[in-house]
């Protein structure tokens, strides 16, 4: 793996330069990717859609994001780099953050650009310098942000990109005695073969993993909207994200009327194909489970063409289901009705995952409480998934640890030294 050996290398001998420029510079510089990426929006979105099918409106507004990832890792930048501690008069003690110097990322290709951003921008505003491996069907964006990149002034070594097979270059990346971090974004047995390898090395990573998130609905919620935000969070790129919401939880009561407002949401929404032919058969696979299982198909069941899935929705589920278990990564719902507050929050949590979880209802005292109990990184209270760079992302369980965006990543992308003068 010749070509990861130069670019970890390259990155290695860019690291102390990078390292020492000047806070408002190192922004300046994240700041003028972030502006350049917005110049090019459309081009941008254009390889993204070439790349994925995804629709364009959603290509734009996550590359919009992935601007606004270095938009605001530049003005963090000036954020104080440590703390003075008081413990003895006789000692002046104080903290520092300081970067690990080389730091891999791999991304999967559901948002590309977008997840690349996400890591690659907080982890130089730390003063790091990157070697990105992204998917291999979707690297086009990727590489166009290292042009973006090179082009803006940010000196040759400091974000580079390799593509290539996981298993050989993301391989390679994990393994190299010079990464000093790895940031990996994608499936669980792919995480748990990084951490393998992360052991042997003590190498510090994070991990973003996968997800069978629950939204809960209550009878008193605004059922009209609970289920326009129940469709978007199963639908949304055709259900291949991490924190889509693909266990519905209903209150009893409620079922059958929330499920036919739910059915009738997903019906009027057109998902795009599954991105690989690999994707499309295992989301096949899992209509044919869910039907042996007893599942019933209320709406959807079957593929369509030209790798496309309609919206699924299965009633009849109960949470030991292979389709209430296992992450389909396409716009299948498994819907579970509920008696309780407790069992609701029982139902959520029991799961190998723990990423997002979502809670309809009209009682906000009920829904701080359900929040806190959910076992996930972020929960969304009367809406699905508002996003936003701000808001840090991140996993319990199966889907993994250390958090991504927020002020909270600049923590993930350094480490911390005590010094301890004696005065
Ligand atoms: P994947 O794990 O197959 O691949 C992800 C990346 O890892 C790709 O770049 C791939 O080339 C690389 N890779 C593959 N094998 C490797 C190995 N042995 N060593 C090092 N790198 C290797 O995942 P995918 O199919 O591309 O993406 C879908 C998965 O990603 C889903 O499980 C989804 O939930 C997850 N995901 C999680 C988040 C999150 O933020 N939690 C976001 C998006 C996707």
């Amino acid at each position: 793996m010749e070509d990861v050996d130069l670019a970890v290398r390259t990155a290695a001998a860019a690291a102390p330069g990078w390292r020492r420029l000047a806070a408002f510079d190192r922004g300046r510089a994240l700041m003028a990717i972030a502006r350049r990426m917005v110049a090019e929006l459309e081009e941008l979105t254009r390889l993204e859609c070439a790349e994925t099918g995804k629709p364009a409106a959603l290509a734009e507004a996550e590359i919009r994001g992935a601007a606004e990832y270095f938009e605001f890792y530049a003005s963090l930048v000036h954020l104080p780099s440590g703390d003075v501690l008081d413990v003895r008069p006789d000692l002046h003690v104080y903290t520092v953050r300081e970067p690990y110097g080389v730091v891999g990322v791999i991304t999967p290709w559901n948002l590309p650009l977008n997840q690349a951003a996400r890591a690659v921008a907080p982890a130089l505003a730390a003063g790091n310098v990157v070697v990105v491996k992204p998917a291999e069907v979707t690297s086009g964006t990727t590489v166009e942000l290292a042009r973006i990149a090179d082009e803006e002034g940010l000196p040759p070594g400091v974000l580079t990109v390799v593509v290539g097979p996981g298993a050989t270059v993301g391989t390679a990346i994990v393994e190299h005695p010079l990464v000093r971090k790895v940031a990996f974004t994608g499936s669980v047995p792919v995480g748990q073969s990084i951490g393998r390898i992360a052991a042997e090395r003590i190498l510090p990573l994070t991990l973003e993993l996968g997800g069978k998130s629950a939204t809960i609905v209550f009878a008193d919620a605004d059922l009209t909207r609970a289920a326009s935000e129940a469709v978007r969070a199963f639908t949304t790129n055709a259900g291949q994200v991490c924190s889509s919401g693909t266990r519905l939880l209903v209150e009893r009561p409620i079922h059958d009327e929330f499920v036919a407002l739910v059915a009738a949401a997903a019906s009027a929404v057109t998902v795009g194909p599954m991105i690989t032919e690999k994707q499309f058969e295992t989301v096949r696979h899992y209509l044919t489970v869910a039907e042996a299982e007893g599942a019933r198909a209320v709406i959807g069941g079957a593929v369509g063409e030209g790798r496309h899935v309609p919206p699924t929705v299965y009633t009849g589920v109960t949470n030991d289901m292979t389709i209430a278990r296992e992450e389909i990564f396409g716009p299948v719902l498994a819907v579970i009705p509920f008696d309780t507050e407790a069992e609701a929050v029982a139902l959520a949590n029991d799961s190998d995952y723990g990423l997002v979880g979502g809670v309809f209802t009209a009682d906000m005292s009920r829904a701080f409480r359900v929040a806190g109990a959910i076992e996930a990184g972020q929960v969304y209270i009367n809406s699905w998934s508002t996003q936003s760079v701000q808001m840090p992302f991140g996993g319990h369980k199966a889907s993994g640890y250390g958090r991504e965006k927020g002020i909270e990543a600049l923590n993930h992308y350094s480490h911390v030294k005590s010094i301890s003068v004696q005065l």
